[in-house]
């Protein structure tokens, strides 16, 4: 696979939770970073959250459908950027898909589908709409630390930091959240796509680890919002 395509953002929209299991699994076993959602509400929240590259859309969601999400994340594509969109409908009626692909979707799978054709299907959009897309500045800043997500690399006052996948993912979604406190069940689920229940100790270890490595270099950089969640300290302008 190319590397362009295995850093890929991909937002799973679907209700189904078997549908969504399946699509989940075979994505991140491909190297993809994944994010769900089972509603149209919740698969806008996530898209302004994430900015994913790409969208596998279920067209019949349970608040609505999936061309309405497909308009809504188009008329926002000022902040949540220029995302490639495929619809997956059990509707193969060629007048819904044209008129699915008019609003703005790049392709369609129609279920049942195998996850072979899902993969080529992805691989092939994001092949073709990631060459139309201005190359986005791909590195990340706050105060002096920097995190190019192009070359996965990050340093602190121009000083190399050296660190392990989840780490990274970590503090990439701290710096992609600065300002603001994000809840320990938002990292849970972001960094390990873990659900709520899971016991947070895992979380402080890495946020340990993440310190150790970072405030070598500088003042404290992490938060500690207790009982709430951690945020990236704010820096003089
Ligand atoms: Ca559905």
């Amino acid at each position: 696979m190319e590397s362009s395509e295995a850093a890929a953002t991909v937002l799973i929209v679907e209700d189904e939770p078997s549908i969504a299991d399946i699509l989940r699994i075979t994505l991140t076993f491909h190297g993809y970073t994944v994010h769900t959602a089972a509603s149209g509400r919740l698969a806008v929240e996530a898209a302004r959250r994430h900015r994913p590259d790409l969208v596998l859309l279920d067209v019949m969601l349970p608040d609505g459908n999936g061309w309405e999400v497909c308009r809504t994340l188009r008329a926002e594509r000022e902040t949540i950027g220029d995302l490639a969109v495929i619809f997956v409908t059990a509707r193969d009626a060629p007048r819904d898909v044209v008129g699915g692909l008019a609003l703005g979707g790049d392709d369609y799978i129609t279920k049942p589908f195998g996850v072979d054709e899902v993969l080529a299907r992805v691989q092939a959009v994001l092949r073709r709409t990631r060459r139309r897309m201005p190359t986005p500045d791909p590195v990340l800043r706050h105060g002096d630390l920097e995190m190019n997500e192009a070359t996965y690399s990050v340093r602190r006052g121009g000083e190399p930091v050296e660190l392990t996948p989840t780490e990274y993912n970590l503090l990439r979604q701290l710096l992609r959240n600065a300002g603001r406190i994000v809840t320990k069940e938002q990292l849970l689920q972001d960094v390990w796509s873990y659900d709520f229940e899971v016991e947070s100790t895992v979380l402080e270890t890495y946020i340990s680890y993440l310190r150790r490595k970072l405030d070598r270099l500088g003042p404290p950089l992490i938060e500690t919002r207790r009982g709430v969640g951690y945020g990236l300290r704010a820096v003089a302008a």
